[in-house]
Parts: C-alpha cells; sequence; structure tokens
C-alpha cells in the first residue's frame, strides 16, 4: 500500500477535528482507553424532524490520552449504533493512521449519516433495521435490531 506510512496524531488535534469542524462530543466507554465521539442523528418523518434519536454515529479515533499505541495497532473506525438497543446497525472498514487519516475518518462519519438517513423499517415489526453480512454470498442486507426476537429482513438494493 503506498502513501501508507504511519502518522502521530495528538489527542488535541483529534479532539479540535470531531468536535470543531463534525459537531461530534467526546464520550466515555469503559474498558478502553481510546478517545470516542459520538454525534446523534434526528430520526426523520416525512421530511420533518421526529424529535427521538435512533441512531447514533460513534467514531473511534484509536488515539488515546497520554499514552501512544504503536503503528499497525491503531486504526480508527466509524459504527453507527441503533440507540435505543445499542447495537451496531453498521461498521466502517478500518481507517489507518496515515496522511489521510482525519479526511478518511470523515468520509466514514458521512457514510455513517447517510446509511442512517435511509434506513428502511423491519418489514415484518416496524422497527428500525441494521446492516448485516451474509458470509455465504459475502452480500449486505438489512436485518431487524430485535433479531433473534424477530427474523424480519430486506434486501439492498
Ligand atoms: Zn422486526
Amino acid at each position: 500500500m503506498s502513501g501508507s506510512r504511519y502518522v502521530e496524531r495528538s489527542a488535541r488535534e483529534v479532539c479540535a477535528f470531531f468536535e470543531d469542524e463534525l459537531g461530534f462530543v467526546e464520550i466515555s466507554l469503559p474498558n478502553t482507553q481510546e478517545i470516542v465521539f459520538e454525534r446523534t442523528v434526528e430520526l426523520r418523518r416525512n421530511g420533518e424532524p421526529a424529535g427521538e434519536t435512533e441512531y447514533a454515529i460513534r467514531a473511534y479515533t484509536s488515539v488515546s490520552r497520554g499514552s501512544t499505541r504503536k503503528a499497525g495497532e491503531d486504526a480508527g473506525r466509524v459504527v453507527l449504533i441503533h440507540v435505543p438497543t445499542n447495537a451496531p446497525a453498521w461498521k466502517s472498514k478500518r481507517a489507518h493512521r496515515t496522511k489521510n487519516f482525519l479526511s478518511a475518518m470523515r468520509n466514514r462519519c458521512r457514510e455513517a449519516w447517510r446509511r442512517a438517513a435511509s434506513m428502511p423499517r423491519c418489514p415484518k415489526c416496524g422497527s428500525a433495521m441494521a446492516v448485516r453480512w451474509n458470509k455465504r454470498d459475502e452480500s449486505e442486507f438489512f436485518g431487524c435490531v430485535h433479531y433473534p426476537k424477530c427474523n424480519g429482513t430486506r434486501k439492498v438494493v
């Protein structure tokens, strides 16, 4: 991979990027040293804000305060969380901490936003859905967030 040289990122630089530029807030999660940011996506119904939060975009930066991890251990990633169940609804590819790390993270956040805005409803129970991966034919599909209680699925079109 060309241009893949590891670039150190400071906590201050990463915080400024996510908070000031992307409007995320830092959250604290148990069992992790890395700095994590989140931005909620307001649910819209018929184009109008519905005053509810269904999904949140969570950015795991691989950057920790104080200690620095070695190259190779650290790649950022973005996860779309279904807030009521705290379950992942979509996961980005890893973003390596190279020169383009922050723009790669921004692109992943944008994709999460797009996915949240276009997520269908479960055909069986009307609940939110999550992007799932069919290992057999390596394709994506939507599955109900209440699986295994509900096994509603939809094809990705
Ligand atoms: Zn369902």
